[in-house]
Formats: structure tokens, C-alpha cells, sequence
């Protein structure tokens, strides 16, 4: 009977491990072990129990992009923090997460308590803004077209604009209206600017841009981001 148990308890850790896997190639992730000051940003060590739950969640939603996708992002580092604080200058920002170039690659740092599977797209959308533009593939002009007339990055008040932004935050400057455009047409799905054609442009954009640059041989006719859009 004990050898029973046991045996389960091993095939459960067993298909835990497996559900679990391995990040996909050119990614990896890791926990922070001390308290580190990024420059604009410092964050602590995560609890053990913490940055497992973060590293599941990070594996999820990275399964749900295109296989070999993130072959073509350049070396991503994920590192999971607790307690992720920034300056004031930020403080219209959640603080999350947050991505930076790291060499010819990428840092994204994630608060493991803050950040949810949005958190992780809109990091994701960041990587893939900064190269489209390096890649001269997006253009600012076409963007402010799905943007009210006269708008200015980083001035108005969402109260008059709930139809053209995500949120406040988007407002701030073009990536964090593309990054909040994407991240919330994943957390709404199919349909989610069904009423909102200046936000349904928006994600039509970024996601026609992302076809056109990246390989995207062996892709899905719709990717998750794509299906948002129905
Ligand atoms: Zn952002």
C-alpha cells in the first residue's frame, strides 16, 4: 500500500515536471538571488514558493506563441523579483514588470506577487516593438492616425479618449500604447475591440508588422494575438 502511494506521488511529481518543461530556446529564466538596483528600478530576492508560481506562469503564457517565435528575439533573460519599485518618473507605471535591451538581447525583469499573464505580453510586445522598430517596420505616422486628432503623447486625460487607449498608462508614450494595446487584447480575447475600431486598428497594425518581418514558416493562419482581433 505505502509503495503505492509513493509511486503515485512519484508519477504526480513526474507529470508536474512535465507540465512544467523547459522555456523555449534563447529564453531563460531564473530568480533573483539578492536585492538588485536596476538604474530607474531595484527590486529584492523572490520567496522560492513565489518564483516557481512566477516561473509556471511565465512557461504558459510563452506556449502560447508560435513555436520557435522566440528563436528570433535575440537571448531573452527573465529574472523573477519581489518588490519591484521605481522611480518617480515611473509612477504612472505598474510596477510589474519591466523589459530593457541587454547587449544584443533582452532583460525582463518580473515582480513574481504583480505580474499575471498580461504583465507577461505586454513585456513580450515591448521586445517585439523594439525590433520592428530597429527594423524600421513600424511608422509613427500610420500609428497617430489611429489616435485622436491633435493628440500628443504624454498630455490628455483618458476620461476624453476611453475609445482610442487601453488605459491611462497607454497614453504616456507610442510603445506603452502599443504594449497596453496588445496586452489587453490577449486578457480579453477574440472580440475584445469588437466597439473600439481605433483599438482594433491598433492591434491590426502591430500584428500585420509582425508578419511581415519576422519568419513566420510553420505559424498558425491566427496566432493568440491574432484571434483577439476576431
Ligand atoms: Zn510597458
Amino acid at each position: 500500500m505505502k509503495r503505492c502511494i509513493l509511486a503515485a506521488l512519484a508519477m504526480l511529481l513526474l507529470l508536474s515536471g512535465c507540465a512544467m518543461g523547459e522555456p523555449p530556446s534563447g529564453i531563460s529564466v531564473r530568480a533573483a538571488s539578492e536585492y538588485t538596483d536596476f538604474g530607474s528600478f531595484s527590486a529584492g530576492a523572490p520567496e522560492p514558493g513565489d518564483a516557481e508560481a512566477a516561473e509556471a506562469l511565465v512557461q504558459e503564457v510563452l506556449a502560447l506563441y508560435p513555436a520557435g517565435f522566440s528563436d528570433q528575439w535575440g537571448e531573452v533573460q527573465i529574472l523573477l523579483v519581489a518588490e519591484l519599485t521605481g522611480e518617480e518618473a515611473f509612477a504612472h507605471g505598474s510596477y510589474a514588470g519591466f523589459t530593457l535591451r541587454q547587449g544584443e538581447g533582452w532583460l525582463m525583469v518580473l515582480d513574481v506577487r504583480a505580474c499575471d499573464a498580461g504583465t507577461v505580453h505586454h513585456e513580450i510586445a515591448h521586445i517585439l516593438d523594439g525590433i520592428l522598430t530597429d527594423a524600421g517596420a513600424l511608422s509613427e505616422t500610420e500609428w497617430m492616425a489611429f489616435c485622436p486628432g491633435g493628440f500628443a503623447y504624454g498630455e490628455g486625460d483618458f476620461e476624453r479618449y476611453p475609445d482610442f487607449f487601453a488605459d491611462a498608462y497607454a497614453m504616456e508614450n507610442i510603445r506603452e500604447d502599443r504594449a497596453r494595446t496588445f496586452e489587453e487584447a490577449l486578457r480579453q480575447g477574440p472580440g475584445a475591440y469588437a466597439d473600439r475600431p481605433a483599438l482594433w486598428l491598433k492591434l491590426e497594425y502591430f500584428s500585420r508588422a509582425i508578419r511581415d518581418h519576422f519568419d513566420t514558416e510553420g505559424w498558425p493562419e491566427k496566432t493568440i494575438w491574432e484571434l483577439a482581433l476576431g
